[in-house]
Formats: C-alpha cells, structure tokens, sequence
C-alpha cells in the first residue's frame, strides 16, 4: 500500500498556461459502461491515479461519480475532465449540457472542460467557446480546452476571443506522433494530450515495442505509456482491469534510453491514424 500511495506523490503533473497543472497520467473511460466505470475509477484512485478523462458521450459520468465518492480521496486531489458533445455546441446549450455533466458527476466544479470536436460543419465551436469562457470564469471548469482540433479551429477561437485553450486532446500514439500540431501547440503554449494513447491496444504486439520491452523486463504498454510521459504528453489509457489499471501507472521505475525513443519514433506512420479526421468527421 505505501508503494501504492507513493504513486500519488511521485507523479509527474504538467503546468498549464493558466497556471494550473494537470498529473501527467490519467484513466481514459470511453466504451466503459457506468457500472464498470464506477469501480474502474475506485480501483484507479486507490492504486495512486488522481485524473480521470470522460465525457457526457461516454454516458459513464454518473458511474465515475459513483467511483470517485467510493474512493475518498478528497476533491482538491482530484484532476476531472469531462467534454462537450457535438450535439450541445452553442452558447447556451453548452451552459446547459455543462450544467447537467456536474449533476451525473455530482461535482460542483470540474478540474478541465474540452470541446470533444470541433464539429466544423455545425459553425458553432467559437460559440462555444465564448461559452466555456464564461464557465472558466465563473470557476465551474478550473481549466478549459479542447479536443481534435487542428491548427486552423485553435487559430479561429484565439483570435475571436484571445484566450488560449489550456490543452488540445488528440489522437497520438507511435504510430500517429502529431508532430505538425506540436510544433503549432508549442508555439502557443498549449499542453498535448493523447488519446489512444496504445493505440486502442493494437500497438501492444508490435515487434519494436516487445523487444523495447523485453530489454527493460517491462509491459509493452508500459514503454508505450512511457514514451508519452518522456515526450512531454499528458497521457490517458484506459483499463477496466485492476491488475492493468495498476501496471499503466507504474512506469517511473525505469527509463527508455535515446536509442529506444529514436526507435519508437521511426514507428510513425502515413497510415497510423485510427479514429476520424477532425476536418472530415461530420457527427
Ligand atoms: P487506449 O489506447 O488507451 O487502449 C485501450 C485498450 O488497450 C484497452 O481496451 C485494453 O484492451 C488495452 N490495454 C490497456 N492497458 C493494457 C495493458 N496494461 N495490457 C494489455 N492491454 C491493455 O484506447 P482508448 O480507450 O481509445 O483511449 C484512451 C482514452 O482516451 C479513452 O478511454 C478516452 O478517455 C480518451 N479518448 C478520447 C477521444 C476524444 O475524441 N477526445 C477519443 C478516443 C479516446
């Protein structure tokens, strides 16, 4: 148990460009119905995680609720996004849809609020933007940012508002490494954070990533998550298996060297995307 706890105190956080800091790692939930996302979550805050990554469209924020009153651990320790759906963009009906996300939660404030898309076709992001803007100042969402949005939709809410998103949630795992958007939050001074971080599991065989593995007596999802904790991302797997939940936090007891990140870094590739094209995804 002491190992345990010491993960909580050991963890490395980010700082965000409002000066708040985000742990580093955190559990995903999506495709976690809410009686399985309940104890996810317990399992998850008693084994040291103290961020959690949902949304309303996941429909578990009723069941991460249940799990993290179940855990005990008291709210300022606590680091929970949840994100806007497609559906409720606008001014107002991003208020309303914020407001009931803190009900199913039953929080009354949350640590980040992330558009989930872009949604172009709608015409509505910079709306809601100027909507989560109010939520920001009025300290319901401590920090707001967005996801799966690309150079062009963080260049159009920062100049029709001036205020810069904390983070940008995307897809990035070795084999789509984001470099472009990096560079481009970089440069604004917005944190990375990674979706698919193991890319949906299906980079856990991959023979570079075993052999890395193997050489550190490791999991491959450890070198994975590893490799994002290295690269300077905020990094959400998701687990609904204790003994796996456990694993993809104990990553700090050893060290990917150059050759094993430059090795990792080849696996980028043209084709490596998994998920929807935010220029392109029309829901
Ligand atoms: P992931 O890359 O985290 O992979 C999860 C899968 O990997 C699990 O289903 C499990 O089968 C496997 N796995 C996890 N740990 C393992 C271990 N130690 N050993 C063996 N197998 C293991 O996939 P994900 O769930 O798509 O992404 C993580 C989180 O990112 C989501 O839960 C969600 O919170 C977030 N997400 C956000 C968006 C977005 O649009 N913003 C989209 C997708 C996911």
């Amino acid at each position: 148990m002491s190992e345990l706890r010491s993960y909580a105190a050991s963890q490395p956080r980010l700082f965000l460009n409002d000066r708040k800091s985000i742990p580093q790692i955190g559990l995903g939930v999506w495709q976690t119905p809410p009686d399985v996302a309940g104890p996810a979550v317990e399992t998850a805050l008693r084994a040291g995680y103290r961020h959690i990554d949902t949304a309303a469209i996941y429909r578990n924020e009723v069941g991460v609720g249940e799990g993290i009153r179940a855990a005990g651990i008291s709210r300022e320790n606590l680091f929970i996004t949840t994100k806007l759906w497609n559906e409720d963009q606008g001014y107002d009906a991003t208020l309303r849809a914020f407001d009931e996300s803190l009900k199913r939660l039953g929080v009354d404030y949350v640590d980040l609020y992330l558009v989930h898309w872009p949604a172009p076709q709608r015409g509505l992001y910079v709306d809601t933007w100027k909507a989560f803007i109010r939520l920001h100042e009025q300290r319901l969402a401590r920090s707001i940012g967005v996801s799966n949005f690309e150079a062009e939709h963080l260049n159009k809410i920062i100049s029709a508002t001036g205020v810069t998103p904390v983070l940008n949630q995307v897809e990035l795992h070795p084999r789509f490494q984001q470099r472009k958007l990096r560079d481009v939050h970089e440069k604004l001074g917005i944190a990375t954070q990674s979706w698919s971080p193991l890319g949906q599991g299906t980079l856990l065989s991959h023979p570079t990533i075993n052999s890395i593995a193997e050489k550190h007596r490791r999991t491959p999802a450890q070198i994975i998550i590893r490799w994002h904790i290295d690269n300077g991302l905020v990094v959400i797997p998701k687990s609904v298996t204790p003994s796996r939940i456990v694993e993809n936090l104990d990553v700090f007891g050893f060290g990917l060297d150059e050759a094993d990140l430059a090795a990792i870094g080849k696996l980028n590739a043209n084709d490596g995307r998994i998920g929807p094209n935010p220029l392109t995804a029309n829901f």
